[in-house]
């Protein structure tokens, strides 16, 4: 089993250091969260993560959950860690008190979720999906709604599903064949089948409510003919108790890859009784509230197993010895694998790229509870772009960078990496459907340039730009270095901005084609922005807490040298468009 630590120094460290962010400072039910809770909260979010959750890992990869008599099984273990977590009040940390909610921003919660996804993010789906549904039902559902599932959900008695996918439809919802039929009494019969639901059941709570989205039988095709409906598990009675069965049944838990104790499952819904959220035929618009949040957790799904796997290829470097380095320190015998210089480089790869993705997340969850509490509703709009934009970003970037940080951990793991005998090969196994689901990344790509770039509310990108530009511009020489390096990249992201913004209405294939080189061109800026605020403080601060600045500025250092460099390679592939691509002919 990997071992692992949660990183709390860094993350009290961008708490701390990286707050100089008016607008979230302004918001003034956050005022009273300050460091010395932070610290607790974090400390015992550690406690819980390495000492309770990690072990799950394991047991839920070796014993996935069964379906036995129409219930669901979960793996051994699931049900004790569950009732404490919940008894615990981890669920509720970032929900609203009216609620039983302990109200914590985002800025908070995130490094929690990142805690949970190294650990086990099998077992952190069964909580993710609840806060998924709470935040859709609190946004969109009536009071009436809200006061009955919400504070049970809140206190984990009953968690949340998302049904989106059905046989022929995970991508292209449009053609989404689920049929709601109206009753007399105004709630509506569902019915259909949806497949991979995550936690779509278990034995963990008393109740299930899940988020489906269904066509009225009046409604038209299409996307625009989507609603969306909460079907509970169980009728809730008008006690507020859970009552009779309704028509929804498992057909079949999916045998998968990875995330294996994660119950994934096939959905049967046969008449069953639904109540309609927000309005008809805006049920996609309904459920991307949940989907937004939703693909910021899974960047940092991505993010927390990539830590993880970090921790533990640089416990086995300075342990496992093997041939000579070339600046050999020992005279007899092979030295250990952290003296070559290309392990040294893998694993700086690793840091660096975590480091700057857990900095630029922390700006992101900052924006986030900007766009969703600030006074100024102008303030708002210009968060909520922001975290629009930013959004495809880190669901794809972290994600992808996931894959690539496993993967060399286990090339730096070699063979053991490979077998099952460290834990190595599971972590590339269940970061694997990161990527794809919640919007596989390719979808995300293509969410950016068509439609994040430049929206309703004018040009975003462009203003994203001019905010980096500004907020480089530092005159500490000692930075400049690196601010030099950022500005040239940045001349380079507005050049293909450009030619992406000329493209897209003669040339949409050229674009397609350019997507996901864009996203990553913007996700290693973004990154990159997001270190020049680091060493800012680090260079100032310095004196303070030397042997922890001296290690972000020469990580930062590797960063700019090494990972952002890649930004150019993308650009220029890119722009060659697509001609060869969609001309040649597969036999
Ligand atoms: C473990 C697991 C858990 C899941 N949990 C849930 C859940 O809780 N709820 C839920 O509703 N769903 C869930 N899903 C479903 C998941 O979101 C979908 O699998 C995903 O959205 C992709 O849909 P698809 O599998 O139908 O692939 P398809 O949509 O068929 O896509 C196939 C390929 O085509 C590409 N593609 C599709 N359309 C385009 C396009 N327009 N342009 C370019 N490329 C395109 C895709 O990028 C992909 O590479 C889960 C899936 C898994 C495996």
């Amino acid at each position: 089993m990997p071992n692992y630590i949660a990183p709390l120094e860094d993350m009290m460290f961008l708490f701390n250091k990286l707050r100089n962010n008016e607008k979230y400072n302004e918001i003034e039910k956050y005022k009273e969260v300050n460091s010395e809770l932070v610290k607790d909260i974090l400390e015992e979010a550690a406690k819980i993560s390495q000492n309770l959750i990690l072990p799950l890992a394991k047991s839920g990869d070796e014993s996935p959950p069964v379906l036995e008599n129409g219930v669901v099984r979960t793996s051994p273990g699931y049900k004790e860690a569950y009732k404490k977590f919940i008894e615990d009040g981890w669920i509720s940390l970032s929900c609203d008190p009216k609620y039983g909610g302990q109200g914590m921003p985002k800025t908070v919660s995130t490094f929690f979720d990142e805690m949970l996804s190294s650990t086990s993010l099998a077992f952190k789906l069964y909580s993710e999906l609840t806060i998924g549904a709470y935040n859709c039902i609190l946004r969109h559902a009536s009071e009436e709604i809200k006061n009955t599932y919400l504070p049970k959900m809140v206190e984990g008695k009953w968690s949340g599903t998302m049904c989106l996918t059905e046989p022929v439809c995970g991508t292209d919802l449009g053609l989404l064949k689920t049929k709601a039929e109206e009753q007399s009494d105004g709630t509506y019969k569902i019915s259909g089948q949806k497949i991979f639901i995550t936690s779509g059941d278990h034995d963990l709570t008393e109740n299930i409510i899940h988020l489906v989205l269904a066509r009225a039988t009046d409604s038209p095709k299409g996307t625009k003919g989507i609603s969306l409906f909460l079907v509970p598990k169980f009728i809730v009675k008008e006690d507020g108790n859970v009552g009779s069965r309704n028509g929804v049944s498992t057909g079949s838990i999916e045998n998968k890859m990875g995330i294996k104790g994660s119950a994934t499952c096939v959905l049967n819904f046969d008449e069953a009784t639904g109540y309609m959220i927000g309005p008809k035929n805006r049920g996609l618009n309904s459920m991307f509230t949940m989907m937004n949040l939703e693909r910021i957790v899974v960047g940092i799904q991505g993010l927390g197993i990539s830590e993880i796997a970090y921790q533990n290829s640089l416990s086995y470097a300075k342990e496992r010895k093997q041939g000579k380095a070339n600046n050999t320190k020992s005279q007899n015998g092979a030295d250990f694998i952290i003296d070559h210089a290309d392990i040294r480089r893998s694993l700086l790869n690793m840091k660096s790229i975590i480091e700057g993705e857990r900095a630029l997340c922390f700006w992101l969850s900052q924006q986030t509870e900007v766009s969703l509490h600030h006074s100024n509703e102008n303030a708002k709009q210009e968060a909520s772009d922001f975290v629009s934009l930013m959004t495809p970003v880190v669901k794809s970037m972290f994600t992808d960078m996931g894959m690539e940080i496993t993967s060399e951990a286990m090339q730096i793991h070699g063979g053991y990496g490979f077998t099952k005998d460290l834990g190595i090969e599971q972590l590339y196994r269940d970061n694997r459907i990161t990527p794809i689901y919640e919007g596989t990344n390719s979808v995300q790509a293509a969410d950016l340039v068509f439609r994040k770039l430049v929206t309703k509310n004018g040009d975003i990108i462009d203003k994203y730009l001019k905010l980096v530009k500004e907020e480089i511009n530092i005159k500490d020489e000692k930075i400049q270095s690196f601010t030099k390096q950022l500005d040239n990249y940045l001349d380079m992201l507005i050049k293909f901005t450009d030619w992406i913004k000329e493209k897209i209405n003669d040339s949409k294939d050229d674009v397609s084609a350019a997507c996901n080189d864009y996203l990553k061109v913007l996700g290693l800026v973004a990154t990159a922005h997001a270190w020049i605020k680091v060493l800012e403080v680090s260079f100032k601060d310095y004196d303070n807490n030397k042997d922890f600045y001296e290690d972000k500025i020469q990580t930062a250092n590797f960063y700019f040298n090494r990972v952002l460099p890649k930004a150019e390679s993308h650009f220029k592939s890119a722009i060659t468009g697509s001609n060869y691509i969609m001309d040649f002919k597969f036999n």
